[in-house]
């Protein structure tokens, strides 16, 4: 790390090396990361060579609001993107940096008149997190409206561009997730709508946000992906674990699907009630959940 901290210091590029995870998850917790903030693609992408070339591990993250990074931190460095957060609209295309708030993209897209995205607002991730993940809402995908996605090929060392198709989205899941990419940025096609009819969607969508999900609590949203067929949520609130605490990480009792930090939990705390979420819901269905959230350490 004394080599990477170097270069980082030659170039100027910012960063953290004692950055508690607590402080850039949404979860709040997790213990302390080599955190670095490039502030553009170059510094993005000399760092990650660098790395490469140094090895060194490193992981990208965007808002961190998918991810449980454990109480030791994450091994190697953690690369954060949120100041690679331009959005440009022209005509009907949106196009976004990967460090760029969702929030901000769909605000952009009202604003430009243009429907398709109000989905995403309130999904509190980022562009090239929201890629990654496929994130989606309300009958909605990131799917539905992205046309390209600009990357970066780690063992090609080269930018490429995928179009939707090449993205291999599924649910909760793209082919960034097997590959070595690392997300630039990405241009969503949308169609133009009445402003109005835009943000009465994006209200209603907020408004039952606030009323289904514990936003008042640290949380890294629904913790299981969907089971085919079933809502992850009501299995487990059927099987009586609303409520169910260890340690400072609680079933939530607003939204079962939800793990939240009542204050001090430890990325242990969740990661023993998940199994015990997965071992109390196997034998009570006779089905696997699985973590829609990502585990790093
Ligand atoms: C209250 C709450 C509500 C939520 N509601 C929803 C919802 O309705 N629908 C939904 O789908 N999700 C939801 N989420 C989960 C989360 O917000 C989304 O998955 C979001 O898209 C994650 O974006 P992020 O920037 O926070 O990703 P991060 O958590 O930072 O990262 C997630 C994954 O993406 C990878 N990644 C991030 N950026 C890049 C990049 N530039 N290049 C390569 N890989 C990258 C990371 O390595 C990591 O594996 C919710 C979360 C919370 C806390």
């Amino acid at each position: 790390m004394e080599r990477l901290k170097e270069y980082l210091i030659n170039n100027e590029i910012e960063y953290n090396e004692n950055k508690k995870a607590s402080e850039f998850t949404s979860f709040k917790i997790g213990g302390e990361c080599f955190a670095i903030y490039p502030k553009n693609e170059k510094e993005l992408l000399c760092t990650a060579e660098f790395c490469r070339d140094a090895n060194i591990s490193y992981s990208v993250l965007g808002c961190g609001s998918n991810v449980l990074i454990s109480d030791r931190g994450c091994k190697g460095a953690v690369i954060l993107t949120q100041k690679l957060n331009g959005v440009n609209c022209n005509d009907n295309v949106i196009s976004a940096d990967c460090g760029a708030q969702l929030a901000t993209v769909c605000k952009t897209a009202y604003k430009n008149g243009l429907t398709g995205l109000e989905f995403a607002y309130g999904i509190p991730g980022s562009v090239g997190g929201a890629v990654f993940m496929n994130a989606g809402a309300y009958g909605g995908e990131t799917k539905d409206v992205i046309t390209k996605v600009r990357a970066y090929s780690k063992t090609g060392r080269k930018i490429v561009e995928l179009s939707n198709a090449e993205c291999d989205f599924g649910y909760r899941h793209s082919v960034f997730e097997s590959s070595d990419y690392i997300i630039l940025s990405a241009e969503y096609t949308l169609k133009p709508a009445d402003k109005s009819e835009i943000k009465a969607l994006m209200d209603d969508y907020i408004d039952r946000r606030k009323s289904k999900q514990p936003l008042n609590y640290p949380s890294a949203g629904s913790v299981f992906k969907r089971y085919p067929g079933r809502y992850t949520g009501q299995m487990i609130e059927q099987a009586g674990l609303k409520g169910y605490t260890v340690g400072g990480a609680q079933v939530s009792e607003k939204h079962a699907g939800f793990i939240i930090n009542k204050g001090g939990a430890t990325a242990k705390d969740v990661i023993d009630l998940i199994e015990h979420i997965k071992s109390v819901v196997k034998e009570r269905e006779g089905v696997e959940i699985e973590t829609e959230i990502r585990v790093m350490d």
